[in-house]
């Protein structure tokens, strides 16, 4: 195993292309200047604390032993333990790992959490492994890990291609690795657990719902109703059949979808619960829908329709797409959708943005609230979560707009300054050490 300090020559790895890296640096170097950040602090926030590599051998199912490679990167924790998704994908490498710890403790920051920000994956496409080789490789991850996570430490939950099942298998693992008097202490070791097993009602449903909630709370603003809205979405997994489900439900209509298999459009609407049951039987894809017609992969953010979600990778909506898009609302369901230069001409094209860091919060909102579940042993009633993400995904937004009214800025760099604040000023009552 290799815990390497942070260190690290960043120019040594930069990629030629702009990398999600280059982008929340360029976000971060933007919002530290609005608010004159102490240089001091912005040294220590520039880089991550930790990051750890793993190489782990694992069995298959005919025999033979293939070696993964894993990453978790800790950013930053001046305002508590380290949160944060893994990530089971084969663009998984340390940059964007980095990248996406770093977004991590912008997220729970602004939450007004007491969590910093990490986290990491494995480089891999899930699709070429069995459920048994799947378990027996997050198992050993979670094993080569050891001490690096833990309850009070740093707590992974789910991200692309990761779900419940793999929280389970990994808080299963990590609690058999205790002493056994210990064992049912660490259970917050990861959240997004099955409900059965220490994990909150509507865990699932938390970061759609939140980025729902988003869409609402700016319509409100802007006295629009979301009746007959059209909506698109990239990413039919958790957080975009979750953020479809709800945006049906207030009247809106999704009128075309793309995943990993394929982009489909019907102008005249697609059922949320069709597609979804659809790609059940499907293998997860929505490719060959037979209630809409496919399309191009490159036209799809360029549709007729009011509201775009990007809820699948990063880097998606960028310089290329940015001029032909007709979305008049963009809300980020996923981590770093959107390049620094295609935020720029969508922001002089009037084109507003809910940021990523506010946008879809709802699912470390939901996170904390599982973890504090566990922590003092208690179950709650799904009404009672839902209730409870709402009231903080409402200060989050109002605060949110209201700095971004007053200084005249996007949400974006409004979201960055206000997360940014409060960590500068516990940094700043804590001090360096020694
Ligand atoms: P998921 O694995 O459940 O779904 C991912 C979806 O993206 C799938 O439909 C997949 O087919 C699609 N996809 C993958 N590659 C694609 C590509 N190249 N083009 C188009 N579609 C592609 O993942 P998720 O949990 O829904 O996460 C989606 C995004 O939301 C990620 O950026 C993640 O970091 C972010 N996010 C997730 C959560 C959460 O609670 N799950 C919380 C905050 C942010």
């Amino acid at each position: 195993m290799t815990t390497l300090t942070a260190e690290v020559n960043r120019k040594a790895v930069k990629a030629p292309v702009k990398s999600m890296m280059d982008n929340v640096m360029e976000q971060f170097g933007s919002a530290a200047e609005q608010i004159d950040l102490h240089p001091n602090i912005k040294k220590i926030l520039s880089i991550t604390n930790n990051e750890i590599i793993v190489n782990f051998p694992v069995k298959m199912d005919n025999g033979n032993v293939e070696v993964f490679t894993g990453y978790r990167v800790q950013h930053n924790n001046a305002l508590g333990p380290y949160k944060g998704g893994l990530r089971y994908h084969p663009t998984v490498d340390i940059d964007a790992a980095r990248a996406l710890a770093m977004w991590m403790t912008w997220k729970t920051s602004l939450a007004g959490l007491p969590f910093g920000g990490g986290k990491g994956g494995i480089k891999l496409d899930p699709s070429k492994y069995s459920q048994t080789e799947l378990e027996r490789i997050t198992r050993r991850f979670t094993y080569a890990l050891a001490d690096n996570i833990g309850p009070e430490h740093d707590i992974p939950a789910p991200d692309v291609n990761t779900n419940s099942q793999t929280m389970a298998w990994m808080a299963d693992t990590y609690m058999s690795t205790r002493p056994p008097a210990e064992r049912t202490a660490n259970q917050h070791v990861v959240t997004g657990k099955p409900a059965g097993s220490g994990g909150l009602e509507g865990r699932d449903r938390a970061t759609g719902y939140g980025v729902y909630l988003s869409i609402k709370f700016w319509a409100e603003k802007h006295d629009k109703s979301l009746n007959g809205k059209k909506i698109i979405v990239q990413g039919f997994g958790n957080v975009g059949y979750w953020a479809a489900y709800f945006l049906e439900k207030d009247g809106a209509k999704l009128v075309a979808v793309q995943d990993a298999y394929g982009s489909i459009q019907n102008q005249k609407g697609i059922s949320v619960e069709d597609l979804y049951n659809y790609i059940q039987i499907n293998d997860g894809s929505i490719a060959d829908f037979p209630k809409a017609r496919p399309i191009e992969k490159t036209m799809f953010f360029t549709l007729n329709c009011d509201i775009c979600i990007p809820a699948a990778l990063g880097n998606q909506i960028t310089e290329e797409n940015a001029p032909r898009i007709k979305a008049r609302l963009i809300a980020e369901g996923a981590n770093g959708p959107t390049s620094v230069e295609g935020e720029k001409i969508l922001l002089e094209r009037g084109i507003n943005i809910i940021p990523d860091i506010l946008c879809n919060s709802g699912g470390v909102v939901g996170s904390y609230f599982e973890w504090l579940q566990n922590r003092n042993g208690e179950l709650w009633q799904l009404d009672e979560v839902m209730g409870k993400l709402d009231k903080k995904l409402k200060e989050s937004f109002e605060k949110v707009y209201s700095y971004a009214e007053r200084e005249g800025m996007d949400m974006r760099t409004a979201a960055y300054c206000l997360a940014i604040e409060r960590i500068e000023k516990a940094n700043k009552q804590r001090g360096i050490f020694p």
